[in-house]
């Protein structure tokens, strides 16, 4: 096929795809370490990693290795064969997390998706004869979990969820960390009670401990089941294999994706043994999900994080992070807020127009971040970046928010 430049892509992409994308200004054409760069030449810096999930940036040596060697021996075999790589991979997982089973997906949502059918089935399962199992599942106002129907039924964005009705019946919006609302929505009909540990579409807003602990506790107290998604937050992002270990709460069903594969197609449902025990042939499945060359990337992922100890770089990184981005707080009075969970870091500022115009600018000086809940500007950096990367980000947003100011 001839190369084609950006402007031949858009309009082919214009008359042949769905326009469900609007995309940034670049056509990328390779990445090497925490750089992106462009079918133009220029090199960007990368503070959003594939939203999330190039968590070793680009080209990383271990993970180029392990995909090329696997790719050379199976690719695929589909879920009929014994693979040596899902149980070396649950293994860490179920270590990493506490919890006692896996099932792999191929993507967030799908693995959302999962979670929400093995709570339905925990409790047909685990009810009495003659009983109505429970079926309603509480989810949080401003959550996102994905754009299938179930992960779309607990997804709070009414434009993401008015054109697609009716969605899965039994849903009850919470207001997120608002634990009054959260015991009166809750009751013995209630069969999964949903969070992220730390909102990412939402905002970059963090669960609070005394929530948290609530829904813990309800959930206990029924037997109903706490779901939690760490599609976005978890793996390492907020410098803890988990960000529900930051709280010292153990859920019953935890979700990941983004970064698990280190930038191939691949998520998982973690569950405790008494969800797995509800579970049986068939009862669910994919024909792709776990293939071998997306689980010899994960488990090349893991032993990396491990190997070069990237936790503990991960939260001095975000240290350092909080500190710039609080120094331009103080001299901004655009911006609101800044959160920062290790490399999960989102600066609230007091308008959709400004978190639009900050993100074109940066990207006119070649760093990539994006906006998130229309006020948030959003960065999801790898956790491969050095001080000097955050301070090139630091600079140019304050260049970019002064500039803002005057016009
Ligand atoms: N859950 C959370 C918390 C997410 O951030 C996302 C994606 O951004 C999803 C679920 C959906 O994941 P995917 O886009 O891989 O389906």
């Amino acid at each position: 096929m001839k190369r084609m430049d950006i402007s031949r892509v858009r309009k082919a992409e214009a008359e042949l795809l769905l326009p469900t994308y609007e995309r940034y200004p670049l056509m990328a054409t390779h990445g090497r370490g925490v750089h992106l760069y462009s079918d133009t030449g220029d090199r960007y810096l990368d503070f959003l990693s594939g939203i999330g999930v190039n968590a070793l940036g680009y080209a990383y040596p271990a993970i180029t290795k392990a995909i090329e060697k696997q790719a050379r021996k199976l690719i695929h075999t589909s879920n009929l064969f014994f693979t040596p790589y899902q149980a070396e991979l649950a293994l860490r997982l179920t270590k990493l997390s506490g919890l006692d089973r896996a099932f792999f997906t191929n993507s967030g949502t799908e693995a959302w998706e999962g979670a929400l059918k093995f709570a339905r089935a925990y409790a047909r399962h685990s009810c009495k004869n003659g009983e109505q199992p429970a079926w309603r599942v509480l989810a949080m106002e401003n959550s996102f979990h994905g754009r299938t129907f179930g992960s779309l039924a607990t997804t709070w964005t009414a434009k993401y969820r008015d054109p697609f009705g009716p969605l899965m019946p039994g849903v009850t919006f919470v207001r997120f960390n608002d634990s009054e609302d959260l015991k009166k929505n809750f009751d013995s009909t209630v069969c999964a009670v949903c969070v992220e540990t730390i909102q990412g579409e939402g905002g970059v807003t963090a669960i609070t401990k005394e929530f948290f602990a609530m829904a813990r506790a309800l959930t206990k107290k029924t037997g109903a089941l706490l779901l939690v998604d760490e599609i976005q937050c978890g793996l390492g992002r907020t410098g803890k294999y988990f960000a529900y270990q930051h709280h010292g709460i153990l859920p019953d069903i935890v979700t990941v994706a983004k970064p698990l594969a280190a930038g191939l197609p691949l998520g998982a449902i973690l569950t405790t043994h008494a969800v797995s025990e509800c579970m049986h042939p068939g009862l669910h499945g994919t024909t792709f999900g776990g293939g071998p060359l997306s689980c010899a990337a994960a488990i090349a992922f893991l032993d990396t994080l491990k190997k070069e100890k990237l936790l503990p770089h991960v939260i001095k990184m975000g240290e350092h992070a909080r500190r710039r981005f609080e120094a331009l707080k103080k001299k901004h009075r655009a911006i609101r807020e800044v959160r920062v969970f290790g490399l999960m870091i989102g600066i609230e500022v007091d308008s959709p127009d400004l978190a639009k115009r900050v993100v074109q600018q940066m990207l006119e000086r070649k760093i990539v971040i994006n906006r998130t809940h229309e006020t948030v500007i959003r960065m999801l950096p790898p956790y491969i970046i050095e001080k000097k990367h955050i301070d090139e980000v630091a600079k140019a947003l304050d260049l970019v928010l002064a500039e803002a100011a005057r016009n």
